[in-house]
């Protein structure tokens, strides 16, 4: 007879906690009336070298659900301040999320383990500190839909239900999310210190980024200069892969701009459907700051927020400081075009940027806007094209009659056949390269609504878990799994999204 070995515990290592005391407040999770199990995600676990046994074990329920300490975890809630859809609120800080600790990954990288909705902390205000079932379904679906498509993000190692009623707009079922991030330092944290004109945070805070993020700037002869280079590089990269799948974040306030790099706040985000470069879908944005061509612009805008928190550090000359400073933003724009060039040429199936691609591209996407084209059916649509000339059709499956290319398009085509038939590249290149950067299928709006409401409204998570199975593999079409790469059906559009908070 085989005794099974205990599972281990994760270790933790929380360096944030040797940061002054004015960097965060210690506190408790709040118990739940009846935490259950609803997900964990074996995958990143492994990643993680998180014991899959300790995580699906029912002591792991109850670390999760915020019932019980784990074993080396001092919970903290970190403190920040934000510029919210453009005016500075000067506390923020973490209202409803604890910081159990850092954990260290068997390739030595470090991740925080957060838990989302765990009960309030010295940061609440008026907040009740927990988070509604549907709010935590979409972070679970969305981040791991974005992890899919190789852009960085936070991820969601595992959700708990409560077993407790929220109270926001109609009564809603309680749930924990359980977030892994390379660190939640914001922008924001930058700011939170800076506006108190306190130095000293500011410079502790960035040794401490240096240190743990960019390690190897420190020896760089103006670090924080090259620190803000690098934030600034990584915002423009991945405001560019946003753009590449239509997402829209809806929420780009500088509290939720992570200095890693990754996408951070999965509230009222969603990746659009029909092309609209307008599209807006946070019901809280009623300007429309935040709508999708306006993304690449409010990212410049929100590394400015960095750039200013720094400048005491960037150098003792004050005009240096600021011209040095104003030289690194300036970068951006030339940073963001060339990683969006490189974006669409994958979409686009070209191996090198050629004279007239520019002009392609924007053509093809008036032709969207106009003809309201399925954003991505539409590309996907090409890798079908391409699948065809490579003749691997044998393998590949066609969206078939999921799409249909107005005269407009295949007008377009040809111009765009033309130009890929003198790409030196191999059509079997071409191929793979488009397939890896047009995804079949994306968490569609309506369908991540369809999972939601199941599990809100009949306890029912199968839509759920069928769900992110399918955005997990989002660049193999399988005709089985069609009703996942459709568009909505008019009446199945969801026009907006919820904070939910
Ligand atoms: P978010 O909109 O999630 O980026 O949150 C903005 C700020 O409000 C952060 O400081 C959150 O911690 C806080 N917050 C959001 N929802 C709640 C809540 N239900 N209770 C307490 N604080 C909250
Ligand atoms: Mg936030």
């Amino acid at each position: 007879m085989s005794t099974q070995t205990p599972a281990t515990r994760p270790q933790f290592d929380t360096t944030f906690a040797s940061l002054p005391e004015r960097f965060y407040s210690y506190a408790q999770p709040i118990s739940v009336a009846n935490a259950s199990a609803i997900i964990h995600n074996p995958e990143l676990a492994q990643e993680l070298g998180i014991d899959l046994q300790w995580l699906t074990s029912d002591e792991a329920l109850h670390v999760l659900a915020g019932n019980q300490t784990a074993m080396g975890s001092a919970p903290m809630a970190q403190a920040y301040a934000g510029h919210q859809f453009g005016r500075f609120n000067p506390q923020l800080g973490d209202g409803r999320a604890h910081l159990l600790g850092e954990i260290v990954t068997p390739n030595g990288a470090r991740f925080d383990l957060q838990l989302k909705g765990s009960g309030p902390t010295p940061y609440s205000r008026r907040g009740d500190g927990r988070s509604p079932l549907g709010p935590v379904l979409r972070e679970y679906l969305l981040s791991e839909a974005m992890a899919a498509l190789k852009v960085p993000t936070t991820r969601s190692l595992a959700a708990v239900a409560t077993g407790e009623t929220v109270m926001r707009q109609n009564p809603a079922p309680g749930a924990v999310l359980t977030r892994i991030a390379p660190s939640h330092i914001r922008v924001g944290s930058f700011e939170y210190f800076a506006m108190q004109g306190d130095e000293a945070g500011v410079k502790t805070l960035a040794d401490y980024c240096l240190k743990r993020h960019f390690a190897t700037l420190i020896d760089k002869p103006q670090p924080y200069l090259a620190l803000l280079n690098e934030v600034i590089e990584r915002q423009a990269k991945l405001i560019a892969q946003w753009q590449g799948f239509g997402f829209i974040h809806g929420v780009m306030n500088t509290d939720n701009v992570l200095i890693c790099g990754a996408t951070v706040d999965y509230g009222p985000c969603a990746f659009m459907d029909d092309f609209d470069p307008d599209k807006v879908f946070s019901s809280i944005d009623q300007q429309g700051r935040y709508r999708y061509n306006q993304q690449p612009g409010i990212g410049q805008w929100n590394v400015t927020r960095l750039a200013q928190a720094l400048l005491p550090l960037i150098h003792t000359n004050d005009e240096k400081a600021l011209a040095d400073a104003q030289e690194a933003l300036n970068n951006y724009a030339a940073h963001y075009g060339a990683a969006y060039q490189r974006v669409m040429s994958n979409k686009l199936g070209m191996s090198k940027p050629q004279t007239g691609d520019q002009e392609l591209t924007q053509e093809l996407f008036s032709i969207m806007a106009e003809h309201k084209l399925d954003f991505t059916l539409c590309f996907r649509y090409l890798v079908d094209q391409a699948a065809i000339q490579a003749a691997i059709d044998e393998t590949h499956q066609s969206i078939g009659d999921a799409f249909s290319a107005p005269d407009e398009l295949l007008a377009w085509q040809q111009k765009w056949q033309l130009r890929v038939d003198k790409d030196p590249q191999t059509k079997a290149l071409r191929y793979e390269q488009m397939k890896l950067a047009n995804p079949a299928f994306i968490a569609r709006n309506h369908q991540v609504e369809l999972a939601i409401r199941a599990a809100e409204d009949q306890g029912d998570y199968q839509p759920f878990y069928r769900l992110l199975e399918v955005v997990k593999a989002p660049f193999n079409y399988q005709s089985a799994l069609k009703k996942y790469a459709l568009a909505p059906m008019p009446q199945e559009v969801v026009a907006h999204t919820f904070c939910g908070t």
